[in-house]
């Protein structure tokens, strides 16, 4: 959320769609705002179900409903594919444009309740509209809240890890691609100078790239300039020629409308959902262009909050996180053998994950 008070409005992508295969879902009005506060369980197979709770304003409760029902389920296959004991889960929060400080912190609260009515099957964390300091009024409500500020004994702000893991991604893809993980040559366009965007142009500019920089705002072009990539006032970001395309904004960026006009090798960011579709991942690999499951390259933050909840150290956190760049090489190769795409070789491993686990079997990958 932004200091301004304003909640973030609608991503105007269309409706997405949803598949109802869920354990749970609950919808209820907040007792303080009235709002509505959603909660979908995927799935509970591997261990409570864990994700960030989404502060937005939504066109319609319909739309939220199948925001939370889609975004739990990504949760889950990103769990099994990270080889996480976690499950799948989602919260949203609807909000209704501009709003006190007030009345936000009372939006949080109403989401502690159903948090907690749960009863630990769900464990929340933070997400897009959503920071620290709010998993902290959360936690006055329920103890099943991680991401919580390093003054409570959290782990603290998981970007600057997500961003860690996208770049071992984003190695591993041009190891494929271009024979090396090399990345002094190489040309990324980062869409979205956010949280994670942040962190990773740092972090690519440290490896030696052209780092090409957009925002929807223009108040991040400074401190993307600052932090040494350079600002491109692309009307069509995604169709920036670059060797790899980092999507870190919101999820629906590839569309049918635009997917034609990639003009470049690799597509793999931060951005959950990244595809407007699931079936464009298909035209991606008909293009040629390797893409990296946002569900794997985005792991880091997931890794983040598992560490806190195990009570990992920085170290093995790390490795952990590094590991998702063998991940990507390993669903590479089974999409080359199994003939598929990336993102069904991803699925179809995680899948057999979640089947082992049902089944009783062990979890490991
Ligand atoms: P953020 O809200 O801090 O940053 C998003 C940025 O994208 C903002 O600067 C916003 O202005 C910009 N933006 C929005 N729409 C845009 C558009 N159409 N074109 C260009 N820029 C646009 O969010 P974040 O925490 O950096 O997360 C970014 C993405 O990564 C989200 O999809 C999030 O779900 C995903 N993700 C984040 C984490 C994490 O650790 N924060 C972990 C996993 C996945």
């Amino acid at each position: 959320m932004s200091g301004n008070g304003k909640a973030p409005a609608s991503e105007g992508n269309g409706r997405p769609t949803a598949q109802l295969d869920h354990e749970e879902l609950v919808v209820r009005r907040g007792r303080r705002t009235g709002l509505y506060v959603i909660v979908a369980v995927h799935s509970t197979a591997l261990g409570p179900a864990l994700g960030g709770a989404r502060l937005w304003c939504y066109r319609t409760p319909g739309d939220a409903v199948a925001d939370a029902l889609r975004l739990s389920q990504a949760m889950t296959m990103k769990a099994a594919a990270a080889r996480l004991d976690l499950g799948g889960g989602k919260a949203v929060m609807c909000a209704d444009g501009e709003f006190s400080a007030e009345r936000r912190r009372g939006l949080l609260l109403d989401l502690g309740d159903v948090v907690e009515s749960l009863d630990g099957r769900y464990i929340t964390a933070e997400d897009v509209g959503t920071g620290t300091e709010d998993m902290a009024v959360i936690r006055e409500r329920t103890r099943h809240v991680v991401g919580l500020p390093p003054s409570l004994g959290g782990s603290g702000d998981p970007s600057p890890l997500t961003a860690r893991g996208v770049e071992a991604a984003i190695r591993a893809c041009c190891e494929r691609r271009f024979g090396s993980t090399d990345l002094s040559d190489r040309s990324i366009g980062v869409v979205g100078i956010g949280h994670v965007g942040a962190r990773l142009v740092e972090r690519l500019v440290r490896a030696g790239c052209r780092v090409l920089a957009t925002d929807i705002d223009p108040g991040k072009r400074v401190s993307a300039e600052q932090l040494g990539a350079i600002w491109i006032d692309a009307d069509t970001p995604m169709t920036t020629a670059c060797d790899v395309l980092a999507p870190c904004a919101l999820g629906g960026a590839i569309d049918a409308g635009n997917i034609g006009e990639l003009r470049c090798e690799i597509v793999c960011g931060s951005a959950n959902n990244v595809l407007a579709d699931e079936s464009l991942a298909e035209s991606l690999h008909e293009r040629g262009i390797v893409y990296a499951p946002d569900f794997i390259a985005n792991a880091g933050g997931l890794i983040h909050v598992y560490s806190e909840i195990h009570d990992l150290d920085r170290a093995r956190t790390k490795q952990l996180v590094d590991g998702i760049g063998e991940t990507i090489a390993h669903m590479l190769d089974e999409a080359e053998e199994r003939g598929t795409t990336p993102l069904e070789a991803a699925r179809q491993l995680a899948a057999e994950r979640l089947e082992r686990a049902r089944r009783g079997e062990p979890a490991a990958a």
